[in-house]
């Protein structure tokens, strides 16, 4: 037998042994997550939450390790040497106030968990406690490194965890994110992007200005402005492959102030949306060129700010099937969802840059319910969406090292 025929004989004795665990430990995982969310502090402050989960994995004899700038948390089980499968958190929360009338609402004006992030790190410290207690009875087929990240919201703390070395000798990474669309219960997949890339870019375009009369004694800078604003999502469109969904929109332009007078500066201002890593590597200087074939044409002065976001997340598609085969093991096959493309962002993105992984949504609406969004202040969750992330990620975990063939992971990390 393969070792993957091995976990599908012992899926019975899988699901057993997690009804056990989360008979004993499930009102605590929510009362750790109530904790979490009366308590939300947000990207790189997360004192608090960094020890809680800290002390809840010492008390569980495990060894965590903080980041070096004092919030998130990195921590190991099971032996080394052989495969390495992380499941990764975010831990921080939002600038938004708690609207709900909840025992549990945030006790911290203006700052709340409308994105759920209190409920993924406590369903990745559950699955890492019940995977801890599978390594202690000599059943955990490899090691498993839990990554609980700051500042996802800000972003960038996911880079934190690559810069101390966290998916170093790491096979594969899995996270979930709460999806209020899905009843608890279910999990969503989707191969390929699932969140998209979101820059800022600001273009200044400069001239001598002069009087509406004499436009070619001086430069019309309003003319090239508007070539500018409509060549370059044109050229763009040729330039990149249409599969990487790249787009420029414009959300702002400005220039002159009055009928008769060409003036001597104007702004464009939009974001730029992209599905492809190499796409989205390439765009900042691909732009940069159009923008001064366009300028140099109209003889005005052009400059570019690029503002990064984060990368857009891609979803590998081992790695998804992963995620489908232990859906369908502790859900049911009928649970495991087509997920749709989100045009949102997560910095996970920069992850599934070095390492193959899967980014999975979580179903957390109470059936028959209306939905909540994400980023509103009375976002909340079905908290028995809980175990069920406990489950999802626990059979995750051990579906990926039983398919991992050892010592395979040389990745050469990129920050
Ligand atoms: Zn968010
Ligand atoms: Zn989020």
């Amino acid at each position: 037998m393969s070792s993957l025929d091995d976990l599908t004989a012992a899926a019975p004795d899988l699901r057993a042994q997690l009804d056990v665990f989360l008979g004993h430990h499930t009102d605590e995982l929510i009362g750790f997550r109530r904790d979490l969310h009366r308590n939300p502090e947000l990207g790189w402050t997360e004192h608090r939450t960094t020890a809680k989960i800290v002390e809840a994995l010492e008390a569980a004899g495990l060894s965590p390790r903080v980041l070096p700038k004092g919030t998130g948390v990195i921590c190991d089980i099971g032996p080394e040497g052989g495969p390495t499968v992380a499941l990764r958190a975010d831990i921080d929360a939002l600038p938004l106030p708690d609207e709900k009338d909840v025992e549990y609402a945030s006790a911290v004006p203006g700052v709340s968990h409308a994105c759920g992030h209190d409920v993924h790190t406590t369903v990745v410290l559950g699955a890492g406690l019940f995977l801890a207690a599978q390594a202690a009875e000599g059943l955990l087929p490899g090691r498993v490194r839990l990554l609980f990240q700051p500042a996802e919201e800000n972003p960038g703390g996911a880079l934190d965890i690559l810069a101390a070395g966290g998916l170093v000798g790491v096979d594969r990474v899995f996270a979930l994110h709460c999806e209020p669309k899905f009843e608890v219960g279910q999990l969503g997949v989707r191969t390929g992007p699932i969140t998209a890339a979101c820059d800022k870019v600001y273009v200044k375009v400069t001239g001598p200005g002069g009087h509406t009369a004499r436009p070619h004694l001086t430069a019309d800078l309003v003319y090239a402005l508007a070539k500018i604003v409509t060549e370059l999502p044109a050229a763009l469109s040729r330039r990149v492959d249409p599969r990487s969904s790249l787009s420029l929109v414009w959300g702002r332009m400005n220039a002159g102030s009055v009928a008769n007078a060409i003036p001597d500066q104007g702004l464009a201002e939009g974001t730029v949306r992209c599905l492809d890593d190499e796409a989205w590597h390439r765009a900042p200087e691909l732009m940069k060129a159009l923008l001064q074939s366009v300028a140099g044409a109209y003889e005005v002065e052009a400059s570019l700010e690029y503002v990064r976001g984060v990368p857009p997340t891609v979803n590998d598609h081992a790695s998804v099937q992963m995620f489908r085969d232990a859906g369908e093991t502790v859900l049911g096959a009928g649970n495991v969802v087509a997920a749709p493309q989100s045009l949102g962002g997560d910095d996970f993105g920069y992850m599934l840059e070095n390492i193959p992984g899967a980014y999975g949504r979580l179903g957390v609406r109470t059936p028959g319910t209306s939905e909540y969004d994400l980023h509103r202040g009375d976002f909340d969750v079905d908290e028995s969406s809980i175990p069920v992330g406990v489950r999802i990620l626990a059979a995750t975990a051990l579906t990926a090292l039983c398919e991992v063939p050892s010592g395979t992971a040389e990745t050469e990390i990129q920050l």
